[in-house]
């Protein structure tokens, strides 16, 4: 098992003695003795020093074996932040258009040195770049208009039903097996997507649509017999990237590994779905004679559905032969602003 502790320096030793909330988010501790990790604030009785190894993700902890005590609950989700942090992004929400400096920071009582370290562990950037990503995201959330709240989960703004739910799935590990699945929410103009990614490859890629998206997460963590973890790997970074620039209508195919275990006829129709040209559609009935079973449209729909990586197995392009929109997981308005994006090159 790989070691990723780090050396306890005195700040973070004193911090974690004194369960003090602000270092929440910037490290977690690992006790040998119990096998159990926590985070500073933790108000169970603190172990000896000699017996802690320190680290800057949760998920580290997780990899070095540790369990989440149950009392603190050291594990955070992917738009829960620390009491601490959530100060400082209410004061931006209130005022979503100022831009924070380090001085409206300190008035929030936030050190701006920690909020900075941070916002690098957590984002690999610094705030001022996150406080701009932010903006740019408001203002594209603001372009959606007509998109329901209740479909609209973004950043920190998150639905509690939603994250209790994902928490449920992330806090009941595989016993049976070592298949990590590190789990993301990407952003894009027509709200955010959740990404699941096993060992280098795109296994799930869906948008928050509550319950749908859900199912499909537990039936992609059952299939791959893999445990969740919230996680940004590079492949996160590279799918993001390939979303803003599909979304900005400047790419058209994507270059992205994927893993789409299936029946031999779901894999049949999304090969055939992977076939259809960025701009175009078919309808199921012409899927169906592609597979080779004319007549066998519904079927096509089924598999069409079970489809668990959105956009690029693209099961949007597919529409009913009298040209209706027919269904679509992540919603109706969803397929339709796909279509027209890749008709007009961009979002409306
Ligand atoms: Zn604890």
């Amino acid at each position: 098992m790989m070691n990723t502790a780090l050396a306890f320096n005195d700040e973070y030793w004193q911090a974690f003695v004194a369960a003090d909330a602000d270092y929440d988010g910037l490290f977690w501790v690992g006790v040998e003795t119990t096998g159990i990790f926590c985070r500073p604030s933790c108000r169970a009785r603190k172990p000896l020093k000699q017996n802690c190894q320190v680290f800057d993700a949760s998920e580290q902890a997780l990899e070095a074996g540790f369990r989440p005590c149950k009392r603190c609950k050291p594990e955070l989700l992917a738009h829960e932040h620390p009491r601490w942090v959530q100060r400082v992004l209410n004061a931006l929400h209130e005022h979503p258009e100022h831009r924070l400096k380090d001085e409206d920071v300190a008035a929030l009582h936030v050190s701006p040195v920690r909020l900075r370290r941070y916002f690098h562990r957590r984002y690999q950037c610094t705030f001022q770049q996150w406080q701009r990503q932010q903006r740019v995201s408001i203002t594209s959330q603001k372009m959606r208009e007509g998109a329901r709240l209740s479909e609209a989960v973004t950043g920190f703004q998150s639905e509690g039903g939603y994250r209790a739910a994902l928490k449920k799935l992330i806090d009941a590990p595989n016993q049976h097996s070592s298949t990590v699945m590190a789990i993301q929410h990407l952003s894009t103009p027509l709200g955010d997507m959740l990404a699941g990614v096993i060992d280098g490859q795109l296994v799930l890629l869906e948008f928050v649509v509550k319950q749908r998206h859900l199912r499909q997460l537990k039936i992609a963590r059952r299939l791959f017999q893999a445990s969740l973890i919230e996680q940004r790997s590079a492949l996160h970074e590279t799918l993001q990237q390939q979303l803003n620039e599909y979304f900005a209508g400047t790419r058209k195919n994507f270059s992205i590994p994927l893993q789409t275990p299936g029946t031999e006829f779901q894999q049949k129709v999304w090969q055939q779905l992977q076939a259809i040209p960025y701009g175009e559609t078919r309808a199921y009935q012409a899927l169906a004679e592609n597979v080779g079973v004319a007549g066998a449209s519904r079927a096509v729909g089924t598999a069409n559905g079970a489809n668990r990586i959105a956009i690029l197995v693209p099961c949007h392009r597919v529409i009913n032969k009298s040209g209706n929109l027919g269904g679509y997981g992540g919603g109706l308005r969803r397929k339709s602003q796909l279509l027209a994006l890749e008709r007009e090159g961009h979002v409306k």
